[in-house]
């Protein structure tokens, strides 16, 4: 590297931002990927469960990575409900994810990137022509001179801030835990919905074969911690006795950004809030993202001009991509959050019935969760009209005004869902 100048620096060596950082440089472009951690990987706060989709994105060759695979899953109401979702494909698989970041950066450093660990982007400033990033490591600060940043530095993002001190978003606390079963009474991915629960999310089990297994629960609301204690007595009693082995604690982004292309900057992956507002799925979402940004900028970069007015085309991409979908897992999300265990547990029940078998069996996809719920709520409107006339009346009553701001971001007009139908 030449002066400590580079075309792009990207900020954080997660899936999103090494995806960016290979794409860049196998196109030639001189890219400097950042990672404040010694390691790619570690620590990690992730459940590691993607499609087999995210793993073609990836271009993981055969078994390499996976852990376990699933077809199905069961899903505990809060009140005794309980409904298998399976499907004819495989829907879900268990990765190492450590082992996923690592792979997916030294495929960028192969790739011509230069990777360097341990080192944080820690300010920057407008320079001519570009940015100057002042970045730190064990033994001092290097100022370093790009024309163009990708913030790929997660859920507590510097860059986001940097460029856009407004957007603050709403994130969701989970906790996860390894641990190793003495006899576990399960083989299959379990998760637990409910308000008493877990409010505004779930918890899961998923068992990774030779005991082991990942646990994991996330909650709005406050009292995370004691919340995770009764979903571990809750799985012990159900499941089985287990020793726990590490445990995190960590954010799931819930909303999206509104602005995620600047002059001279993009955000990809947490960094942007591109998890999905349904299940908190980010790994695909920030791989696919970290692509688009990357080929914009090299758009950009072939032009001459690293300003809004072209990378704007990211958003635009993203937005067309991955919007629709966007919206309507932040729709499925709101509606959830207003209902109360006793109509979770209806639903649940109501998912078990024969019919809503084969609709999940033949639409589910981790990926798109509106291939299966648009035809859902299509059958529900007839077979349980009730329900929906009752979640319908409840948004009518909250008013738009309370929606507007959780609306806002995706460019979803709140009026939309109050026009007779939910949808
Ligand atoms: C409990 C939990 C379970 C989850 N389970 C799943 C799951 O099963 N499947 C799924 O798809 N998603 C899951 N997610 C979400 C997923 O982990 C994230 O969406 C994904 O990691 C986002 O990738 P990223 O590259 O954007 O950011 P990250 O993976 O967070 O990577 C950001 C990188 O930037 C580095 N960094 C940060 N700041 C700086 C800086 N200033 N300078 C240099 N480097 C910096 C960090 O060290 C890190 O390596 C889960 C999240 C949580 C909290």
């Amino acid at each position: 590297m030449r002066n400590n100048k580079v075309d792009v620096i990207v900020v954080g060596a997660g899936p999103a931002g090494s995806m960016s950082a290979g794409v860049l440089a196998r196109a030639g472009v001189k890219v400097l990927l950042l990672e404040e951690h010694k390691e790619v990987g570690s620590p990690c706060h992730c459940a590691g469960l993607v499609s087999p989709r995210t793993l073609t994105l990836a271009d993981v060759v055969g078994q390499e990575l996976a852990l376990r695979s699933f077809s199905r899953a069961r899903v505990w109401g809060p009140r005794g409900s309980v409904a298998w979702l399976e499907s004819d494909r495989i829907q879900a698989v268990a990765i190492d994810r450590a082992a996923l970041d690592r792979m997916l950066a030294l495929r960028a450093e192969e790739s011509g990137a230069h990777l360097w660990l341990g080192v944080r982007a820690e300010s920057f400033e407008r320079v001519r022509g570009g940015l100057q990033i002042t970045a730190v490591n064990g033994k001092g600060r290097e100022k370093l001179r790009t024309s163009l940043v990708i913030g790929a530095d997660g859920v507590h993002s510097k860059v986001a801030r940097w460029f856009d001190g407004r957007d603050q978003g709403e994130l969701l606390p989970a906790m996860k835990l390894d641990v190793c079963f003495d006899d576990a009474s399960t083989n299959e991915i379990e998760i637990f919905v409910g308000n008493t629960i877990a409010p505004g999310w779930f918890g899961w089990v998923i068992p990774l074969g030779n005991g082991q297994a990942r646990l994991g629960l996330g909650a709005r609301g406050g009292g995370l911690r004691r919340r995770f204690r009764t979903f571990l007595e809750l799985v012990r009693d159900r499941f089985g006795r287990f020793e726990m082995l590490e445990q995190r604690g960590w954010l799931i982004p819930v909303r999206p950004s509104k602005h995620i292309a600047f002059d001279h900057a993009l955000l990809v992956g947490d960094a942007a809030r591109q998890a999905k507002p349904s299940s908190g799925g980010g790994i695909y979402m920030g791989m696919r993202a970290g692509v688009l940004a990357a080929e914009a900028a090299l758009e950009a970069l072939e032009v001459g001009n690293v300003g809004y007015q072209t990378l704007h085309r990211y958003e635009q991409a993203w937005l067309q991509e991955e919007g629709e979908e966007l919206r309507y897992n932040h729709w499925l999300r709101s509606i959830y959050n207003r209902m109360n265990d006793a109509e979770i547990d209806h639903l649940v029940a109501l998912c078990d019935r024969p019919w809503a078998r084969t609709l999940i069996r033949r639409l589910g996809d981790v990926d798109f969760a509106s291939r299966l719920f648009k035809p859902l709520h299509k059958a529900l409107e007839t077979i349980a009209p009730r329900l929906l006339t009752k979640l319908s009346d409840r948004l009518h009553s909250e008013g738009s005004a309370s929606m507007e701001d959780e609306f806002s971001t995706l460019q979803l007009d709140p009026q939309s869902i109050f026009k007779g139908r939910l949808m």
